[in-house]
């Protein structure tokens, strides 16, 4: 029996939307199955420079810029005193590369991702949750709900799970594996901020770090709207806040820090959500007849908001190995996908981890105050480069930590 399509895609988030539109314009019958009826919140707003790269490559760019989203051009990191501005602009990057992104309401984001590729011809399904999967390169199954609850089948020759959070193929393979950092949990909603202060750059995610318990850090992220999010991340169970309900630790952590005057007129606009062990990872990013991209295969962490950059990446890496197959190419998923997505991923992870153990707060806010190749290199990860084996702080991360590290920390 005929496969239904090429490729069937779980999963209408950034990854499935932007592997969905490669595919396609390679000349591949695609079908997305989407659990949800668009559009629908996420989080995950603030994106990296390097994502833009992805979105160009994909034809869905000018639909992204004709959004009128905000203009992001960098971060702010703030402790206490400590204040340093970095601009995307100044990476370590050739010309070409973006130096600038947005800040995006994922709803709106992600449907008009979608949107742009179901315009393209992609047949995208919503309301249609995978339930199951019978999985072998050629001939796969994937059974599903549809929006009125009836069951359906829908074969393919190979499946991609970009289903986010939902980690369709890993959950039921079996690959699921919680993340190696501790459990941590995020408090966030959106306000409108009121924010009038003349020194906040609306342009820049602003990142907080707790004055006396740096392993705590908020983000503020505005949007075009008037409106921003705003959240904060702690340790999960922390002994510090038992008996709080989550709206008494919220304004706490909050009025810990300047963000409390900064948002002393702000109104939450949405209920205050809670997320936690969200650290995860998979045994395997690929299999017989599947391939696992963005959250489904993994999620470090919020702090670089890196996680939409890495499922865009994830999605073209993939997509050249499937246009590749379709081609009657040889693929090595190992050499041609998993090891270069995972170069990126264990660059970040490394920022990652230097940022709980302070290392990186230390170079964040000790660097010289000049526009040196050192910087501009700290620069690139920061803005979602982390793939370029030019930069030494890829090629060869932990080395080059600690010497930065050294250069940087305040000599005692
Ligand atoms: C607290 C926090 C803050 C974050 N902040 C940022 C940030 O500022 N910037 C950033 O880049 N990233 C951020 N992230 C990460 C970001 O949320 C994710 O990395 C990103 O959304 C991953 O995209 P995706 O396409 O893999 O999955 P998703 O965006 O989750 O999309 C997956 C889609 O699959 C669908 N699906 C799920 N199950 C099924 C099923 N059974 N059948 C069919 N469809 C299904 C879902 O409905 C969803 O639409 C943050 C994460 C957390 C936890």
């Amino acid at each position: 029996m005929r496969p239904d399509c090429d490729i069937a895609i779980i999963g209408a988030g950034p990854a499935g939307s932007v592997i969905a539109k490669f595919l396609h314009d390679a000349g591949m019958a695609v079908t997305v199955l989407e659990a949800e009826t668009f559009p629908r919140f996420v989080i995950g707003e603030s994106l990296l420079p390097n994502c833009m790269n992805v979105l160009e490559r994909a034809g869905l760019l000018d639909a992204v810029t004709d959004a009128g989203f905000q203009f992001k051009n960098g971060a702010v990191f703030e402790c206490g005193p400590q204040y340093m501005s970095i601009d995307f602009r100044q990476n370590f990057e050739p010309s070409a590369c973006w130096g600038t992104t947005f800040q995006v309401k994922r709803a709106r984001f992600d449907q008009i991702l979608a949107a742009e590729t179901a315009r393209a011809g992609v047949d995208i399904r919503f309301g249609h949750r995978v339930t199951s999967a019978q999985l072998a390169d050629g001939d796969c199954r994937l059974g599903f709900t549809d929006e009125n609850g009836n069951p359906g089948e829908l074969r393919a020759g190979f499946v991609v799970d970009a289903s986010g959070y939902g980690r369709v193929l890993p959950r039921m393979l079996g690959l699921a594996r919680p993340g190696k950092s501790i459990e941590r949990r995020a408090l966030f909603t959106h306000m409108r901020d009121h924010i009038t202060d003349p020194g906040y750059d609306r342009e820049k995610i602003l990142i907080t770090m707790h004055p006396t318990r740096h392993e705590i850090w908020y983000w503020l992220i505005p949007f075009s709207d008037g409106t921003s999010s705003v959240g904060a991340i702690y340790p999960d169970n922390d002994p510090a806040f038992v008996g709080m309900s989550d709206q008494e630790i919220f304004n706490q952590l909050i009025n810990d820090t300047r963000l409390g005057s900064l948002l002393a007129k702000a109104e939450p606009i949405r209920d205050l959500n809670s997320i936690a062990g969200y650290s995860a990872q998979s045994e395997n990013l690929f299999g017989d007849g599947y391939v696992l991209l963005g959250n489904s295969a993994g999620f470090l962490d919020p702090v670089f908001s890196s996680g939409v950059t890495i499922a865009l990446h994830s999605a073209e890496l993939a997509a050249k190995a499937l246009i590749a197959r379709h081609n009657r190419k040889s693929v090595d998923w190992n050499l041609d996908f998993a090891d270069p997505l995972s170069k990126g991923v264990d660059t970040f992870r490394a920022y990652v981890d230097a940022w709980y153990d302070g290392r990186l707060q230390t170079i964040i806010f000790n660097q010289p105050d000049d526009d040196s190749q050192l910087k501009r290199m700290v620069v690139s990860i920061l803005a979602g480069y982390a793939w370029n084996m030019e930069n030494p702080l890829v090629a060869k991360t932990e080395r080059y930590l600690e010497m930065l590290h050294d250069l940087c920390a305040p000599s005692s």
